[in-house]
Formats: structure tokens, C-alpha cells, sequence
């Protein structure tokens, strides 16, 4: 059996995930895992589920997994699409333009501005019509091994068993309540700061000028 055959084998035998933490991560996971008809729990550390206020921009890869999660029109809807970036001095003087490529497709923008606060909706409005249950102020104190799944021990003393469990905590180090449970030692990612200017969409069609959606 190839590696491919192997992995869809032992999906098929996932029926119960818990997804630890309800970041972009966790509630992507969430949304693709109730689409293939897995019951998934998700158990968020904040009390108070919000995001803050900023913005990020993301690109093709982003929108082409919206797309397959069904949450797309909703995501666009909430972004600000732009095509390419500029680089200026604070006078305006424009040293630079980075063409934008729409590698998703001619459909779809080359990139997108969405506040934080709106992805959170998006995602978190999905994950809830899709029938997760989302518990906050909630992690896992311990996670056991046991067979072919997975024993969990959260932290109000509850129990519950899983046949897979997804950590998406998050990288500051302080957390991580699911790699220490399963890694000894792990590797510290390095960043990137971009800063970039953008061009609005147009605002009657919510979309650049001369740009087409497909239904999804
Ligand atoms: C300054 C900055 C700028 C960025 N800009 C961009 C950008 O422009 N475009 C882009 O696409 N990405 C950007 N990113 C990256 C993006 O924010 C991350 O890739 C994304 O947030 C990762 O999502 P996540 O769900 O893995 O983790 P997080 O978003 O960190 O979510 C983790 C969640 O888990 C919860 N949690 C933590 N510990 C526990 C626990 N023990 N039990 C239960 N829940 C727990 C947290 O409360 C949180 O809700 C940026 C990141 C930073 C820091």
C-alpha cells in the first residue's frame, strides 16, 4: 500500500477529532473536518473568544483553501482585495511595483487585506453552523496514547477520547500545550515583516474591477 493509500486508510478510521485551539488554524481544521462528516470538539484557552483588531494580507494559497472549505464568498466578502504592491517613500514617491499574480485563478484577486476581527467571523460563524462544539476557556492537561486513540484529561478534570487530536495552540512558547504533550524538544520558527500598500477594491461589486467569482 502506497504512502497516499496508507493516509486515507487511517482518515477513514478517524471519526471523533479534538481540535486544541481556536486560532485560523483550529477552526480551518475544524471546518474541513465537519465537511468530511468528522465530529469535532474544539477547546479554546480564551474565555472571551476575539482576535485583535489588525489586519493581514494573505494570498492565492489562502483562497484556494477557502474555496475547498465552502467559506470563500464569506471570506471575500469581508476582505479587501488588490493586485499589486507598491513600495513608496513617506512623500509618495513610488520606487517600486510588484505586479500582483493571480495564481488561484483569473477569478480571484492576486492578494487580500482582511481585518483579523472579520476572519475570526467568518471562520468561527462557519465552524458554529457546521456543528462544532466550541468550549472556551478550555485546554488539555494531559493527552495518553491508549490503543488507536487517544485519551484526554482537560483541564476543568473532564475526560474525553479522540481518535486524533490536532494541536493548533499556537507558536508563543509559554503555551504549546499540545507539542510539550507529544514533543520533547521542538524547533523555534523564524518571521517575516512585510509592509505593503494596497488599492481598494472596487466598491459596488465588492471586487476589483473586472474580476469574476464562481459559485463555490
Ligand atoms: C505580527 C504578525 C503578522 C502576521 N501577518 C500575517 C499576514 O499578513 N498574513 C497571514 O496570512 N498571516 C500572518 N501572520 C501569521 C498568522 O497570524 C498565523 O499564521 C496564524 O495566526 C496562525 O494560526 P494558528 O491557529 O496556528 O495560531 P494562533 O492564531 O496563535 O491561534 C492559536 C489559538 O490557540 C489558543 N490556545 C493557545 N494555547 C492553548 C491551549 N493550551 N489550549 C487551548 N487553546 C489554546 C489561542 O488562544 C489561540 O486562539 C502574522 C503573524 C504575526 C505574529
Amino acid at each position: 500500500m502506497n504512502n497516499k493509500n496508507k493516509s486515507e486508510t487511517s482518515m477513514n478510521a478517524v471519526k471523533k477529532v479534538l481540535i486544541v485551539g481556536g486560532g485560523i488554524g483550529g477552526l480551518c481544521a475544524a471546518i474541513a473536518l465537519r465537511r468530511q462528516g468528522i465530529e469535532v470538539d474544539l477547546v479554546e484557552l480564551k474565555t472571551q473568544w476575539t482576535v485583535y483588531g489588525v489586519g493581514i494580507i494573505q494570498q492565492s494559497n489562502v483562497f484556494r483553501e477557502m474555496a475547498k472549505s465552502g467559506v470563500l464568498d464569506g471570506y471575500l466578502d469581508a476582505a479587501c482585495a488588490f493586485e499589486d504592491v507598491t513600495i513608496n517613500t513617506t512623500a509618495g514617491e513610488r520606487l517600486a511595483r510588484i505586479p500582483g499574480q493571480r495564481l488561484a485563478g483569473p477569478e480571484y484577486p492576486a492578494n487580500v487585506g482582511i481585518s483579523r476581527l472579520a476572519l475570526h467571523q467568518v471562520l468561527s460563524e462557519t465552524v458554529a453552523a457546521l456543528g462544532v462544539s466550541v468550549r472556551l476557556g478550555l485546554s488539555v492537561e494531559s493527552l495518553e496514547q491508549v490503543g488507536e486513540g487517544v485519551d484526554v484529561l482537560f483541564t476543568d478534570t473532564r475526560r474525553g477520547r479522540y481518535d486524533l487530536v490536532v494541536g493548533a495552540d499556537g507558536l508563543p512558547h509559554a503555551r504549546l500545550a499540545v507539542r510539550r504533550a507529544v514533543l520533547a524538544a521542538f524547533h523555534r520558527p523564524g518571521g517575516v515583516a512585510l509592509q505593503l500598500s494596497t488599492r481598494r477594491r472596487n466598491r459596488s461589486s465588492g471586487h476589483l474591477p473586472g474580476s469574476r467569482r464562481h459559485g463555490h
